[in-house]
């Protein structure tokens, strides 16, 4: 490994001798400088990715993933945000016997609902026929399952409003505390296993189910709005989930991703699903100079610095490690790399490795939109999209619903 990076030396040095920093009074400068140091410490010479500025990509580059995961992030609240208040105006015509058509039901909020989704997968699988409430439900769980089994936990990073509010918050305490707690690793391996109690409580619940219950429970009036009780238990909140809601995200400010790293049971399903899933963060040992910028940056200190691979089902494929590495071809989110021996060590050769293995930010950003637009525009075009329900139920049921109990 040294041997190949040392004999790519002669064409780093050149591109040392023309973006060499003159140490200065700038900090970004002396971290430039200092990157190099630590190059040279470990006998590695550092080639930088082209465009890196002061060790990263401009937040503008077209190649820098986290502006794309930024761009989802921020479609995704905004759609977010669409849904939840065209469904409350929905519930509410509903609710005061208005006259005249509803407002149209945006079918999206049945993302809401993964328990639903969940029974209605196991209900699909077991009978073979598709479930005829809550059918959207299921579809969009599959495609946040297919998107972990393709592209890692990218559910969690890219699209999850949770989990974007999550990660505002914990950067917002880093910003303002100028550092962020880690549970020390005692504490933090079995406060880890927490998610997965709870997903193995669920999962049992519904696997203990008949195909026949889960089609009974469906059409319950509980069942048939399960959404509008969804709803309500956020607008007429108690104050214990309340409290609760305030110091899960008290201890997100200070804790990064408390909630998704802890106890969230549907990120601990994607997180097993994404040990399948054939793209994951990889090291280039021969392009890397051990600078430990990568492991820094990971929000679930993973080490990043010291694998081949992450294999991790804490891995959320948010690629700040990527960002935040400045050699050139040293960290990829990417499918297995081609056997192509760098002999020479230089960058032409190390890039040929991963010539059509590594995945960009523009590209995880565009197979997450064809999944999940595609099982939409599929699920629309079957007539599984729109609910099976009509007016009439929901005049009947939506008002009632604050009496209405779990079956
Ligand atoms: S290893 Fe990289 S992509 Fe995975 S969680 Fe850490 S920073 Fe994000
Ligand atoms: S992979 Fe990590 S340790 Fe290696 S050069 Fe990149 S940031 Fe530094």
């Amino acid at each position: 490994m040294i041997e190949a990076t040392l004999a790519r030396g002669d064409e780093a040095k050149k591109q040392k001798m023309t973006s060499e920093p003159e140490v200065g009074t700038d900090t970004k400068d002396r971290e430039d400088a200092l990157l190099d140091e630590i190059a040279m410490r470990h006998k590695k010479v550092l080639i930088r990715r082209t465009g890196v500025i002061h060790g990263t990509l401009p937040w503008h580059d077209f190649r820098n993933a986290i502006t794309w995961r930024r761009a989802v992030q921020i479609i995704f609240v905004l759609i977010n945000a669409y849904i939840a208040t065209a469904f409350y105006f929905w519930v509410r015509h509903f609710e005061t016997n208005a006259a005249g058509a509803p407002p149209i039901r945006p079918e999206g909020v049945e993302g809401w609902l993964p328990i639903a989704g969940l029974m209605n997968l196991k209900y699909a699988l077991t009978t073979g026929v598709m479930p005829e409430v809550h059918a959207p439900a299921m579809l969009l769980l599959a495609a946040f399952l297919l998107t972990a089994l393709l592209l890692k936990k990218s559910f969690c990073s890219w699209l999850c409003p949770v989990g974007t509010l999550s990660e505002a918050l914990w950067r917002t305490g880093k910003r303002v505390f100028k550092r962020s707690l880690y549970p020390p690793r005692w504490l933090d391996i079995p406060l880890r296993s927490l998610k997965y109690l709870l997903m193995a409580a669920f999962l049992y619940v519904v696997m203990a189910m008949p195909a026949a219950g889960i089609e009974a429970f469906m059409m319950t009036p509980y069942g048939l709005i399960a959404d509008v009780k969804m709803l309500n238990f956020f607008r007429f909140i108690g104050i214990t989930a309340l409290i609760t809601i305030a110091v899960l995200m008290l201890l997100s400010v200070v804790i990064p991703n408390f909630w998704c790293r802890y106890l969230c049971p549907y990120g601990a399903l994607l997180g097993l699903l994404s040990l399948l899933s054939p793209t994951k963060i990889r090291r280039d040992p021969d392009a890397c100079i051990d600078c430990g910028k990568c492991a820094k940056a990971c929000p679930a200190r993973l080490p990043v610095d010291v694998n081949r691979q992450i294999r991790s089902a804490e891995c959320t494929a948010c690629m700040s490690c990527v960002t935040s590495c400045p050699a050139q071809d040293a960290l990829q989110l990417a499918l297995p790399p081609k056997k192509i021996v760098a002999a020479n060590g230089d960058t032409a050769q190390i890039a040929q490795r991963w010539r059509r293995c590594k995945l960009s930010g523009a590209m995880v950003a565009a197979m997450l939109a064809l999944i999940v637009g595609g099982i939409i525009i599929g699920a629309y075009a079957t007539g599984h999209w729109q609910t099976p329900v009509s007016d009439q139920v929901y005049r009947q049921l939506i008002p009632k619903a604050q009496m209405l109990g779990h079956p």
